[in-house]
């Protein structure tokens, strides 16, 4: 009998252009969460950042993008506009660099464009502009009032909730909230009930969340994790949400980590930034014109991201050179040893890299979150399992994951 989940791992993976730019149009933000690693964990950098992107590097941030789809032959590029706070910036931003981008690309090459903000500053006149420029938009809200402002507050220890809130209740009297709307980015916190954080997300109404696990590396390790230990918290406060939202089987509500994986259960090759470990094609833009990998390294160690190159005088395509970037860019070739082995890497992917990082063994680690992957994956693919019908499953000879983990 074999499980559902092989170990497809092995074929060499040659590295996917950059069809994606996460711009760090500010690095200042008008909060303060207490678990963001751009300000709160190992990595300081943000200080000697401008506060907002220069006129200059947002030119040729496009011209450099420009230059990388015209060599790899792409048609389409998304540019993510992130932060800090990427509305602190002003309208005028906005408007420039999105007429700019549609002026340099079109119509060889079509832009799109979204927003990921923590909705504190959003106003009609902000909805009006985004609506204006095409801009879709996530907006970022961690649960209920008290588990949201545990974490999410300003710089004089104000919890951010009611703001937020009084965002998304401005954002679904938008005739356009369905076509914009991205959904809501949640970091989870254990310590809360995860029944009410769901059905809380439920009530506001709206059709998606991305459920992500705080960032965190062996060295600092995330709350509630024991590394010598066997617990599993991330799991035990997931498993509960995915049970519900599975009975519910309302396919006008995702949630993005859940269908991520059962996607990868079952072959697909779209992974969520927590589980895949399929070859990445984004790279972040600093205020400064910096051409970095993915923001979350920040928790690994200082400077981590600072890889000397800047759209003022390079191209995209050098990021490839960058030892770091490989993580990412060729994901599946750079998997720890432990995690080649594992019967559930082709969902699992050795989660997201930073999660593996500790200063004793680098990148290869299995993620910190090891055991709660392996939990979850495993109780998701034998409830999905069991949905299917007996005839499926004897003639795809499919067997319990559970069984082949524990003789494992
Ligand atoms: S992190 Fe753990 S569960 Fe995930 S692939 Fe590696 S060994 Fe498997």
């Amino acid at each position: 009998m074999k499980s559902v989940i092989e170990n497809k791992r092995g074929a060499e993976i040659k590295r996917r252009p950059i069809t994606s730019y996460v711009l760090k149009i500010a690095s200042r933000c008008n909060l303060n969460c207490k678990y963001c690693y751009v300000y709160n964990l190992t990595d300081k950098t943000y200080l000697n950042q401008p506060a907002v992107m220069s006129d200059e590097v947002v030119t040729s941030t496009i011209q450099k993008a420009r230059n990388h789809c015209v060599a790899n032959d792409l048609t389409t590029v998304e540019f993510i506009f992130h932060g800090g706070e990427p509305l602190l910036v002003g309208k005028d931003f906005l408007r420039n660099f999105t007429e700019q981008a549609r002026k340099i690309l079109l119509p060889q090459i079509r832009p799109s464009f979204s927003i990921q903000t923590n909705g504190t500053l959003l106003t009609t006149e902000w909805l009006q502009l985004l609506n204006e420029l095409n801009i879709s938009y996530g907006i970022s809200l961690d649960g209920t009032p008290e588990v949201n402002d545990a974490n999410r507050v300003d710089h004089q220890g104000k919890g951010s909730y009611h703001r937020v809130k009084a965002a998304l209740d401005l954002i679904k009297s938008d005739p356009n909230f369905e076509l914009r709307m991205n959904g809501i980015l949640s970091v989870i916190n254990i310590h809360s009930d995860p029944i009410e954080i769901y059905r809380h997300f439920r009530s506001l109404g709206l059709r998606a969340i991305d459920l992500r696990l705080p960032d965190a590396t062996h060295d600092i390790p995330p709350p509630g994790v024991d590394v010598n230990g066997t617990n599993t918290p991330y799991a035990d406060w997931l498993i509960p949400i995915f049970d519900e939202w599975f009975a519910e089987a309302d396919t006008e509500f995702n949630v993005r980590l859940f269908q991520y994986i059962i996607g990868l259960i079952f072959g697909s090759q779209k992974s969520t930034v927590d589980v895949g470990a399929i070859s990445s094609n984004f790279a972040v833009i600093e205020t400064d014109g910096g051409i970095e990998p993915s923001g979350a390294l920040k928790a690994c160690y200082e400077g981590i991201t600072k890889v000397g190159l800047n759209v003022l005088s390079n191209e995209i395509e050098e990021i490839f050179d960058i030892p770091v970037v490989a993580l990412f860019s060729t994901a599946e070739n750079e998997l720890p040893d432990t995690c080649k082995k594992c019967p559930i890497v082709s969902v699992c992917g050795g989660g997201k890299p930073p999660h593996r990082y500790s200063s004793a063994n680098g990148f290869n680690n299995p993620s910190v979150y090891c055991r709660d992957l392996m939990k979850l994956i495993v109780h998701i693919q034998e409830k999905v399992v069991a949905e299917l019908p007996e005839e499926v499953k004897s003639k795809m000879n499919l067997a319990p994951l559970k069984e082949l983990v524990v003789a494992d």
